[in-house]
């Protein structure tokens, strides 16, 4: 019953807001939709991280008590109204910019943690290898590819991406798919 009363409630509340939106024009919207720097954004940058910050003694880990997404990782507003990972703050701002396409691991496995020290730049692949058993990580430890080719140095390519992915190729399927590209090309002639 009380879970009804607060939808109802909620309900209300969300077309209150809504008939309020519908009222103003298309400037006042924008004048809304301005994020104001509040008070805290105004203070410095290392004194609203250790606002936000409990040192945990034993595992050395700082965790992070400010807002937080569903994921797990801490989150805090900048200056210019947008959001950023409160670890990758963190580390850029007790140790060095994260160069680009490159993403933070967390050594001590605890997503909240914003220790620069527990912190270390990987690319996203590494990342993904390390921490997961998923279907990229699988496939990178198959020693040979789908049809029995070993993977070996002879026999792989490899490219990037700008955003630091990787992949890997067989050569001898590779050069497979060209000739029967070739003989198809042939025949439609
Ligand atoms: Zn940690
Ligand atoms: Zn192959």
């Amino acid at each position: 019953m009380t879970a009804l009363l607060v939808t109802a409630r909620r309900q209300r509340e969300r077309a209150g807001k809504l008939a309020y939106w519908a009222s103003l024009d298309q400037r006042q919207r924008s004048e809304r939709n301005r994020r104001l720097p509040t008070a805290r954004v105004r203070m410095p940058l290392e004194e609203r991280l250790w606002h936000d910050i409990e040192p945990e003694p034993n595992s050395g880990c700082w965790l992070w008590i400010g807002a937080q997404r569903n994921n797990g990782y801490g989150y805090l507003r900048l200056e210019n109204g947008r959001t950023m990972a409160a670890h990758r703050i963190s580390y850029m701002h007790w140790r060095e910019s994260i160069p680009f396409g490159l993403v933070l691991d967390h050594k001590c496995r605890v997503r909240s943690c914003v220790n620069p020290q527990h912190l270390r730049v990987v690319t996203r692949r590494q990342n993904v290898l390390e921490n997961s058993r998923g279907i990229t990580a699988t496939l990178a430890s198959e020693i040979a590819c789908k049809r029995g080719h070993l993977f070996d140095a002879r026999n792989t390519y490899r490219w990037i991406r700008a955003n630091g992915w990787e992949g890997r190729g067989c050569r001898a399927c590779g050069n497979w798919r060209a000739k029967q590209y070739r003989a198809h090309q042939s025949l439609a002639k």
